[in-house]
């Protein structure tokens, strides 16, 4: 092919930037540059955070994804100079040239400025936050004593969850039957208490009414405690402030977790692009930047049309994006006439709990353990390389993915 030698540069290794690598691998001469060393397929991360699975399933090394046919830099895109065709990167000297550039660098928690938010919640995006949750988890276990009231024993063990939509949801449930279950492994008194905060009138916004209707259902039976239309004032190390109807109320917290939001990453507020109100870059239909004809942008970064309407901010979107992306590169590469695709919504699936789910099937609602390992097998099959979903599928298949008990540090 005429364009093999052509140089493509992607910034940003999850879903966008990753899955247009290596469907482009072999076509062209792709560099992919990412900051951290590992894909974080963030849809399973409640279930690492529970042991279900391990970070080797969800958060393989790039290297273990990519062979020769991509040539992979770990380090951070800092300036990007479209005029030039280059990108300077964190760990290199030199800049990196490109015929075509795909910018999928995604998201960063978004804490709306809320005082105390960035300082002292903790985010909920990757494998290290999961860590740091769950050994703040079993610290506050570790710290009771056996002998406390039920009443103190549930002071001592409320965490906060800021953000009713999925995010929050599954991270509430899961943290629920975590700690429940803890509790009757140690023999402790008394209940954990999860707190759920969401400023809007409903929970899961933006999901259909019979899928929010068996989330509801499931957090009241896991008795998490959700505070609708109630505004988070102030987070501090270990205590929370919200505002209800004009009612100001502060509760003492183990810890708060952030899953209120998503904004564009910084480097993105710093490129000089066509963009939408909230930061967005506007794209073509093609996934071509707004009068850049070789940049490419997708993901939770890019404003695109012919969007489903709950699409925007998914995988499943940028998963998609790629694929379009992908096939679009090459036709620019090598002279042809570039696509268009509508992106169609491919299913919904909440994880709530350590046994339980719920997925829309055919436009019903099916829950419970059915559903769980329906999850499971839907999600095998979008992890990236037939090799790693083979590695995976098999790992789960014989060795099964039964949560982790939040055992006392130091155990083994
Ligand atoms: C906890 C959680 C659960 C989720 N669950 C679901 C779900 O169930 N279903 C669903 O559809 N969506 C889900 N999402 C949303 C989904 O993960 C995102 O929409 C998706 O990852 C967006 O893909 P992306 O390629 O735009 O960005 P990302 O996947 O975020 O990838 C961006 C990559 O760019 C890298 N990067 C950032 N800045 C730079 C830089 N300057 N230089 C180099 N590299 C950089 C990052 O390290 C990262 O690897 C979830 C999100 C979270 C946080």
């Amino acid at each position: 092919m005429a364009y093999k030698t052509k140089k493509v540069l992607i910034i940003g290794g999850g879903f966008g930037g990753l899955f247009t690598a290596l469907s482009l691998a072999g076509d062209a001469e792709v560099t992919l540059v990412s900051e951290t060393d590992h894909f974080c397929f963030r849809p399973l991360l409640y279930e690492y955070l529970s042991g279900e699975v391990e970070a080797w399933h969800i958060a393989p090394d790039y290297r273990e994804l990519i062979d020769e046919k991509i040539n992979f830099v770990r380090g951070t895109a800092e300036v990007i100079d479209f005029e030039a065709q280059a990108v300077k990167v964190s760990t290199r000297h030199e800049s990196f040239n490109y015929e075509a550039l795909v910018l999928a660098v995604g998201g960063v928690t978004n804490y709306w400025g809320v005082a105390g938010a960035e300082e002292f919640a903790l985010p909920f995006r990757d494998i290290s936050d999961a860590d740091n949750l769950r050994n703040q988890m079993i610290g506050a276990l570790d710290e009771i004593a056996p002998n406390l009231a039920p009443q103190d024993v549930r002071d001592e063990q409320t965490f906060a969850i800021v953000g009713g939509g999925a995010s929050g949801v599954e991270l509430a449930t899961k943290m629920s039957d975590l700690l429940t279950d803890a509790f009757q492994g140690r023999g402790l008194k008394g209940a954990p208490h999860i707190l759920l905060f969401e400023m809007g009138e409903k929970l899961v916004p933006g999901m259909g009414e019979d899928i929010r209707e068996y989330v509801e259902k499931t957090l009241l039976e896991s008795h998490i405690d959700v505070n609708l239309q109630t505004k988070v004032l102030e987070v501090k190390p270990h205590s929370i402030v919200s505002e209800h109807n004009g009612k100001q109320t502060e509760i003492k917290t183990v810890s708060t977790v952030w899953t209120a939001g998503v904004k564009v990453n910084p480097l993105i507020e710093k490129l000089d692009l066509p963009k939408s109100e909230n930061g967005l870059i506007l794209v073509e239909p093609t996934m071509q930047v707004k009068d850049f004809e070789n940049v490419f942008a997708l993901g939770d970064i890019a404003k695109v049309e012919n969007v489903a309407s709950q699409l925007p901010g998914t995988a499943q979107l940028a998963f998609q994006e790629s694929d379009l992306a992908a096939g679009n590169i090459r036709a620019f590469l090598s002279g042809k006439e570039l696509k268009t695709k509508h992106f169609e919504e491919l299913g919904e699936a909440v994880s709530l709990g350590t046994h339980n789910a719920a997925v829309l099937v055919g436009g019903n609602v099916v829950g419970g353990i059915l559903a769980r390992e329906a999850r499971f097998a839907l999600y095998t099959s979008r992890l990236p390389t037939w090799h790693h979903r083979l590695k995976v599928g098999a790992s789960w298949f014989f060795g099964g993915t039964a949560p982790k008990p939040l055992q006392p540090l130091g155990y083994s």
